[in-house]
């Protein structure tokens, strides 16, 4: 049976880019040797770093003055990295849900971290608005995409203070003025490489300001100076991501992964506000178009395991909600076609042939 993947993280990436990475494990350019058994610093690997660090400047239209880093310890380290970094004294911290919230304990440990503003009270249903932004602190730190609730933020806020931004879920997705952030960092597992890979964008005018001791491996600058070749970089998710990074250049770069993120999360938000069974758990302005997250309508509450197990039969993988939400949960990465989106709604279409009440 076809399978339609809705994975959250580690998720789907283009078929052709999974059997384009195999034969590289098989055999690098027809070298007789496996990408995995050669140095990271040979010339066929620099290559490789080479194109993935200029596809990611190119794709994303980053400006002079920032360095792009392949680095390993996912989003999670980068939680530290950040304050060990950029935090002095103070930071403040915009609380949209459990990452956002990860990210404030780290800083907690290195200064005082300001919870701007939270939308904890309706649990992260929607975004915080209103805030005003503290212009004493070393940075805000913000949640583009939230991906266990489901809400985004598609802007590119004005900050008056260096901005940082967790884009673990929704990198690629949208073109980013990249200029208006200090540093963009992510886990690469949702939308750019397997498992393994951390990018990060960062300017490089912003470092330098903190006056404690770093250690070489989480100093953004020892990374910047050795061109992510301080130690040895994840090399087989770095091949991936330069082949991802291909294929979305091919197809229409941000800008075409945009329409069709667009397209796909239209088509199954239309159907969770049309069919009576279901109903979408985030306020409509802040849905994300990455995690859409819905939950069976009060009259229906029974039927969830039953939908589950229906949706499975018909091949959906994944599309169980976070425990923290409940219900399902539909991840629409860049690499799911909208054939895919279709066959869920179709799904849902069915099951509520089946399940209404009249
Ligand atoms: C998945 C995720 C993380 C955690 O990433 P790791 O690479 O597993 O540390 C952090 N933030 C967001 C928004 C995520 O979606």
């Amino acid at each position: 049976m076809k399978k339609h993947n809705f994975n959250a993280g580690p998720s789907m990436l283009p078929r052709e880019v999974i059997e384009k990475t195999s034969q590289a494990v098989l055999d690098l350019n027809e070298s007789g040797l496996s990408l995995m058994e050669i140095s990271h610093r040979s010339k066929d690997f620099q290559a490789v770093i080479d194109e993935a660090v200029s596809l990611f400047k190119e794709i994303l239209n980053i400006p002079a003055g920032y360095s792009v880093l392949f680095l390993g310890g996912g989003a999670s380290l980068e939680f530290c990295m950040i304050p060990y970094n950029f935090l002095n004294k103070k930071a403040a911290y915009l609380n949209t849900g459990a990452w956002a919230k990860k990210a404030m304990k780290e800083a907690k440990i290195f200064g005082e971290v300001v919870e701007l503003a939270s939308s904890a009270d309706a649990n992260y249903t929607y975004l915080p608005k209103g805030y005003t932004i503290p212009t004493d602190a070393d940075y805000l730190h913000i949640t583009t995409n939230n991906t266990i609730y489901g809400t985004e933020v598609r802007t590119d806020i004005d900050s008056p203070i260096p901005l940082v931004a967790d884009m673990s879920s929704d990198i690629f997705s949208r073109p980013i003025d990249v200029s208006k952030y200090a540093c963009i960092y992510g886990g690469a597992q949702k939308n750019v490489a397997p498992a393994g890979l951390t990018f990060v964008i960062i300017k490089e005018d912003a470092l330098g300001k903190v006056n404690r001791a770093i250690p070489s491996m989480l100093d953004y600058k020892t990374h910047i100076s050795k061109s992510s070749m301080f130690n040895t970089p994840p090399v087989l998710p770095i091949y991936t991501a330069m082949l991802n990074l291909r294929w979305i250049k091919a197809n229409g770069g941000v800008a075409g992964m945009e329409k069709r993120a667009i397209a796909k999360s239209e088509l199954l938000y239309r159907e969770i506000d049309r069919n009576p069974l279901f109903t979408g758990t985030v306020k409509k302005e802040d849905r994300s178009r990455m995690n859409i997250c819905f939950v069976m309508d009060e009259a229906y509450k029974d039927l969830e395991a039953s939908f589950l197990q229906f949706a499975t039969e018909r091949g959906m993988v994944g599309v169980k909600g976070h425990r923290s939400v409940g219900g399902f949960r539909a991840s629409c990465y860049n690499a799911l076609p909208i054939e895919s989106v279709q066959a869920l709604v179709d799904c849902m279409q069915e099951f509520e042939k089946i399940n209404a009440k009249k």
